[in-house]
Order: C-alpha cells, then sequence, then structure tokens
C-alpha cells in the first residue's frame, strides 16, 4: 500500500534526488530492470493510487486552478471570425505558454542547471564504494543550444495548436454543438478518474500508429530528433503529431461532457511529458519507459502507466548496450533523422533532406493553411469544399499524403515496417484500426463540426 509520504507521486515528500523502489542503485541508471504487469496495473486501478500517489493528482491540481482562475469565455468564441475572439485567443495562448512553460522551466532548470537529480540515464557514471550508491560526474549531457532552439520552437507550436482544439471545442459549447451538462452529474466524477486511464490508452494507440514507416518517416521522426531527452523533448512534435496527440480530446467531441474535462485533458496531455522527458532516474516523475523508446526507437509504445507493450511483445525493460534500431542505421543513410547519440540537433536534421520531404512540408502548409482561411477568415481558399470535405482533408490529408509520397519515391522497408511480421488481419489490422479511429477520425470530426 503507498504510504502518505508518496501523494502526488513524491518520494518522501521529495521531488528530487530519490529513485523508484524497483530501482537498484548499485547499478548504472537505466539498467534496473523495469517492473510491468497488468496484475499490478489493475491493483493501482482498483485502489485508486494511479490518481492519488502519482503525478496524476499534481497534474490535477493544476487544471483545477486554471480552469478556476481562468474560466473559459463562451460569448466571444460564438463566432470565430470576430475581433473578439482574436483577442481571446491570444489571452488564452498567453496564460498556456506562462503555466506550461512554468512547469517545463522549472525541471529544465532543476535539473539542468540546479543538478536536483543525480542519476542521468546517460552519462559519466562513477560508483562511490561508501555508500554502494551511483552517482554522475558533473557536468551530465547538457542539450546544446541549437538543440534548446529547436525544442523550445516545437513546444511552443503545440502550445499554439493545443490553443486552437480549445477555443475550437468552447465554439462548440457556445454554439451548442456540444451540450454542457449540469457540473455537478455523476458523469463529471467518473470523468475525472477516467482521464488519466484514456490517456494511457489512446497514447498507445496512437502512438504505435505513428511509428508506422510512412507516418513515421515524415511526422513522428521529428520527435525522435531527440534521443538524449530533456524536458521541452516532450511536446517537440510536428504539426501533424501535435495534430493526432490532441485527437485525445476525442471523447468531448464523442460525447460531450463537462468543459472541466476539456481543460483537464488538455492539461494532463500538456504537462505530463515534461518530467517524462526528463532524462534522468531520480525524481517523481522519472520514466525509464520512454527513455527506453527515444533510445531504442522500436519498443515501449505505450506508456509506463498501461503495460500494452508487455502483452504485445514490444516491451523493453532497461538500457541494453549493443541493441541497435534498424530504423536508425537507415535513416542514417537517408539521413534524414538525427542519429546523435546525445541530444545535439545540427542544422542538416532540421532541413528537408529530399525533395519529398520539402513536398511534405507544403502539402502541409497548404492543408493548415486552407482551414484556418476557412474558420477565421472569409474562406476564399475553400469555397467548393463542403465541411465533410474538409474534416478528410485535415484529419486524413497527411497521412494519405505521406503514403502517396512514399510510394512514388520508394523505399526498401516495408510499409507496415516496424510491425511487418505482424498478420494484417489480425494484431496490424486491428492496431491500425484503432489508430486511425483514434487520430484521424475524431480530427476529421472536429473540423466537420466546425466547419459545418
Ligand atoms: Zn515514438
Ligand atoms: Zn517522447
Amino acid at each position: 500500500m503507498s504510504s502518505f509520504g508518496s501523494i502526488g507521486g513524491l518520494r518522501n515528500f521529495t521531488i528530487f534526488g530519490k529513485t523508484s523502489p524497483y530501482v537498484n542503485v548499485e547499478k548504472p541508471p537505466g539498467h534496473s530492470p523495469l517492473p510491468q504487469s497488468w496484475t499490478s496495473w489493475f491493483k493501482s486501478t482498483i485502489t485508486g493510487s494511479y490518481f492519488i500517489f502519482s503525478p496524476n493528482l499534481i497534474w490535477f491540481v493544476v487544471s483545477f486552478l486554471v480552469y478556476h482562475i481562468f474560466p473559459f469565455k463562451y460569448e466571444p468564441c460564438k463566432d470565430l471570425q470576430s475581433i473578439k475572439v482574436r483577442q481571446y485567443f491570444l489571452q488564452r495562448f498567453f496564460i498556456h505558454l506562462v503555466v506550461v512553460g512554468g512547469y517545463y522551466s522549472f525541471w529544465f532548470a532543476s535539473l539542468y542547471y540546479k543538478s536536483c537529480s543525480r542519476r542521468k540515464f546517460r552519462g559519466q557514471v562513477k560508483k562511490d564504494n561508501s555508500n554502494f550508491t551511483t552517482t554522475y560526474v558533473t557536468p551530465p549531457n547538457y542539450p546544446s543550444t541549437k538543440s534548446m532552439v529547436h525544442n523550445i520552437w516545437y513546444w511552443m507550436l503545440g502550445i499554439l495548436q493545443w490553443t486552437c482544439w480549445e477555443v475550437a471545442v468552447v465554439h462548440l459549447y457556445a454554439t451548442n454543438k456540444i451540450i454542457i451538462p449540469n457540473e455537478a452529474d455523476l458523469y463529471l466524477v467518473i470523468g475525472i478518474a477516467v482521464v488519466p486511464i484514456w490517456r494511457g490508452f489512446h497514447f498507445y494507440f496512437s502512438h504505435r500508429f505513428l511509428h508506422i514507416r510512412p507516418i513515421y518517416r515524415f511526422v513522428h521522426s521529428l520527435h525522435h530528433r531527440n534521443v538524449d531527452i530533456e524536458p521541452f523533448a516532450g511536446l517537440t512534435m510536428h504539426p501533424v503529431e501535435h495534430l493526432y496527440y490532441f485527437a485525445c480530446l476525442a471523447p468531448t467531441i464523442w460525447l460531450g461532457g463537462s468543459p472541466f474535462l476539456l481543460l483537464w485533458n488538455g492539461y494532463h496531455l500538456l504537462l505530463s511529458p515534461a518530467a517524462s522527458h526528463s532524462g534522468w532516474e531520480d525524481h517523481f516523475q522519472s520514466d525509464q519507459f520512454h527513455y527506453l523508446h527515444h533510445a531504442k526507437f522500436e519498443c515501449n509504445y505505450g506508456s509506463a502507466s498501461m503495460p500494452f507493450d508487455f502483452t504485445s511483445n514490444t516491451f523493453q525493460d532497461k538500457l541494453q548496450p549493443g541493441t541497435k534500431s534498424l530504423q536508425i542505421l537507415e535513416d542514417k543513410k537517408n539521413n534524414h533523422v538525427s542519429l546523435h547519440r546525445t541530444p545535439l540537433i545540427e542544422w542538416k536534421d532540421v532541413m528537408p533532406a529530399k525533395k519529398v520531404d520539402m513536398i511534405y512540408i507544403i502539402s502541409n502548409v497548404i492543408i493548415f493553411y486552407i482551414l484556418f482561411d476557412r474558420v477565421a477568415f472569409n474562406g476564399d481558399w475553400s469555397v467548393p469544399l463542403s465541411a465533410h470535405s474538409m474534416g478528410i482533408l485535415v484529419g486524413f490529408g497527411p497521412v494519405i499524403v505521406a503514403v502517396l509520397l512514399r510510394w512514388c519515391v520508394g523505399d526498401k522497408f516495408s510499409i507496415r515496417w516496424p510491425f511487418h511480421k505482424e498478420r494484417i488481419v489480425g494484431k496490424f489490422g486491428l492496431h491500425l484500426i484503432l489508430g486511425i479511429l483514434l487520430t484521424c477520425w475524431p480530427t476529421f470530426q472536429l473540423v466537420e463540426l466546425i466547419t459545418r
């Protein structure tokens, strides 16, 4: 049973310096096998410890405060082409920049400037014989200025896109396309408890979908430019990935429900990647599970909170020297993914490596521009498009273009790689259908609703 000292995921009321119980501190960071089982998942869900004794509680408190201190305003969102909505949009963007940015900066400064933790997953180790703890010789691997400019830029695009999603859904509430229920209903209490579980479910299927070869190549490889991660790398995503990441708002689009659930779900999406991408083993939300995903690529697609990978045979429990990702080797030849073993992102990693990469970028700029023009301006660019076609263009367009471009230029890897050994009518098909239903489909529905 979890003790009171681990409320909110804290370890004896401390944020930094203590490892999770599974960690053997005599081993280098990342080398203790991570326990995973559905039994322990079930236990923590039934007892509620996944909420009370985990960082979920902290993120919930932040969401609660933001919701009440900066409440949604429905009136300005009725007309998305009005001046009022533009002012409201800027206010919301600023609030999220400050609150979410403050949280990320806290982690970055504590770990990389104040050295509040001692066990970096990757770095130079020494063993202290007196107390058998393994500590890092400073300085640890620091992200370069270039890496940070890169990461903070895409992080900020994430905050910008979240503001778009938020304002769009508030517009749906304001125009009664989604009905606001009684705040005190049972649905709200259940919804609050379900959000972290839903996040784990959505993340596994949507993230695995992004790893299918064409989508990985044009979209998700950007997130994987960071091999040795730091907090801001958590939201460093291609704008198309942000789109499918925020599609986690699907239950609000499908079922409606309290606007608080919109913000709670959103803030879970915004805050949880910070410490899970920290790169360190000894703090209250250290995440060896996702660290291994960035280090090895073809494993741990879900999150430590929900053991889907354990069932899918894609689970890796610790850092193992010598295992190499085929994708890293292949992309090294194609030069379109960062291969650095340290978090140093170079100019060449950011530039489109081939013509098709450039074409993909241009296609998405056109898609986003058409959407923006239709929603916020006079819609000159989308006159012949029905709301349904707009939904298909934005929801499915980025995936269709990625598949077509891959087909045009060829690829020695299977289109299903790295899941090519799975049966199409079976494991692969099931994951694909769920992946589409949880990413493209909610995006299609949102766009269809707001352009209707
Ligand atoms: Zn990934
Ligand atoms: Zn990541």
